[in-house]
């Protein structure tokens, strides 16, 4: 909890207010009130949710005759938590029960879907399981020398075609090399130029259908990467990969980066889709799983 703490220094600036807001003898009156709906509105948690949290907090004051804030810190933390982990499948680990498991990361360009899927094959290698990466973002040839290297440096061997190849034969391929070798995990780096939007769309679905036809019985993933800088223009980005491939989960990337904490709570009830891990950074170890309360507190302590 304390290595995660110090990890959440730099996010913690966006919360700090709020911090001081639930400072030990400070009175709950309006100025407390409008103070907490600034904070959260400044840490990047929408408005809807923090009129929703205002809300229901000053409700629980209420039933429970809190005159001072301190008091409520807890309540307030549960209040969020609660809201996090309505959404199924909040902070989940990728399941890798089924052989092969196969994950595909999506996400524009940019977000960190190469960094990202590094980071989990080393993750998964540490715990002692056999993974692969799969380079089905073809279109990039940085992005496919960039999983190599990032292959090389962990250990972990990287499926690749040539620049220009089809997406879809890479992850097939991918496949059929994860069950030579009795691999348990394919990790698949993918395209994401969304200028060319419904291109994509199609493209990735395709890389989707492979799978799902080749592992019928072993329900894949679809998590989509999100830079956590983008704040709430994240939003309609999700949306147009969630309906294309329905998306298990997300990862928040470069919340390191942010000052604005609450994207985390923003994203997972303006989308509805839980957040599994968070990015903290740029080296291979820098990605936790996201556990609600533990981030919650860490966040507010
Ligand atoms: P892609 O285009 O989606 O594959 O994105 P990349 O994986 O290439 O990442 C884009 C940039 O973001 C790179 O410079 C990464 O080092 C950086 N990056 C990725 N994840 C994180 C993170 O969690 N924290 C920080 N600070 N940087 C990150």
């Amino acid at each position: 909890f304390d290595a995660l703490k110090e990890k959440l220094q730099n996010v913690k600036k966006g919360w700090l207010g709020l911090g001081s807001l639930f400072a030990p003898g400070k009175k709950i009156d309006e100025s407390f009130w409008d103070g907490l709906e600034e904070q959260l509105l400044l840490g990047d948690v929408g408005v809807d949710l923090t009129d929703e949290l205002v809300a229901e907090l000053r409700q629980e004051a209420k039933k429970s005759n809190i005159k001072d804030a301190s008091a409520l810190k807890e309540k307030f933390v549960d209040l969020i938590v609660r809201k996090l982990e309505e959404i199924p499948g909040m902070g989940k680990p990728i399941e890798t029960k089924n052989k092969p498991a196969v994950v595909l990361l999506v996400g524009v360009n940019g977000s960190g879907k190469t960094t990202t899927a590094a980071k989990l094959a080393s993750k998964f290698t540490s715990e002692g399981k056999k993974v692969l990466l799969a380079a089905a973002d073809t279109y990039r040839a940085a992005a496919i020398d960039q999983l190599k290297v990032w292959g090389e440096k962990i250990g972990v061997r990287v499926v690749a075609h040539d620049v220009g190849g089809d997406p879809a034969a890479v992850i097939y391929d991918a496949i059929e090399s994860a069950v030579a070798s009795d691999a348990d995990l394919v990790i698949s780096d993918t395209a994401g130029r969304l200028h060319t939007k419904h291109n994509l769309m199609e493209e990735l679905k395709k890389v989707k259908r492979v799978v799902e036809r080749r592992l019928p019985e072993e329900p894949s993933e679809s998590l989509l990467v999100l830079d956590a800088v983008m704040g709430q223009n994240a939003f309609y980005q999700a949306e147009v990969f969630n309906e294309a491939l329905s998306l298990t989960g997300v990862i928040l990337a470069k919340y390191d980066n942010t000052a604005k904490g609450g994207i985390i709570l923003a994203v997972a009830q303006r989308m509805s889709l839980p957040i599994r891990y968070v990015g903290l950074g740029e080296g291979s170890e820098d990605l936790e799983l996201f556990e609600p309360r533990s981030f919650v507190e860490a966040l507010l302590s």
